[in-house]
């Protein structure tokens, strides 16, 4: 576990996860499944996949992973995507979900409606010195409805921040992993959180 080298495991509970390492795969960036309390010793930056919120955290508390999450997150290189978005938030308008409040941000869940926005948006975006465009896919996506002083929106979309960053803490409120476009998943595996 080299910082040249990462291996980046994904959170594999519920929700898109093969997908995200078909994208890692598809870069040569190690990647591992985690399931489990041990496997969080096994990786060096965490993808936390999107899917359902609720349930992600529901099996979080059932497999005993509360803690070990809990503290990766707090100290490690993580991105949450769409409902890992959700799970990494300040706030919800959600009584039913608890986030883990590690970056700023408030998010109203599903806040463009349940199936209205979802759809895919053309975006071209600047990252690490590359400018590519970036297909936008989002289902069911949160919506950020405030923005702490700490942290660093990355892309607005509609008037809307849909990447945004606090210190080790990345979220999208979209799926790059549903396109062809790697910018994200290289720009998590080599650059983010890198000092
Ligand atoms: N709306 C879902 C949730 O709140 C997220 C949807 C997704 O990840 N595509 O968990």
């Amino acid at each position: 576990m080299t910082a040249a080298a990462p291996v980046v495991g994904v959170l594999a509970l519920q929700g898109d996860y093969q997908k995200h390492q078909q994208m890692l795969n598809s870069i040569g960036v190690a990647s591992y499944l985690v399931r489990t309390s041990d496997d969080f010793a096994q990786v060096d930056r965490l993808i936390i996949p999107g899917g359902e919120s609720t349930v992600i955290a529901d099996l979080l508390r059932r497999f005993d992973l509360h803690e070990a999450f809990s503290s990766f997150i707090r100290s490690r290189p993580v991105w949450g995507t769409c409902a890992g978005m959700v799970l990494l938030a300040a706030r919800v308008n959600d009584e039913t979900v608890n986030p883990y409040g590690v970056i700023d941000i408030d998010v109203d869940r599903n806040g463009y409606g349940r199936q209205y926005f979802s759809d895919i948006y053309p975006a071209h975006m600047e990252l690490d010195g590359a400018a590519e465009d970036l297909p936008l896919v989002f289902i069911r996506a949160p919506r950020v409805t405030r923005v702490g002083a700490g942290v660093k929106v990355l892309l607005v979309h509609k008037g809307d921040p849909v990447i945004l960053a606090q210190n080790n803490v990345l979220v999208s409120a979209f799926h790059p992993e549903l396109t062809s476009s790697t910018l994200m998943h290289r720009h998590f595996a080599f650059a983010f959180a890198r000092s």
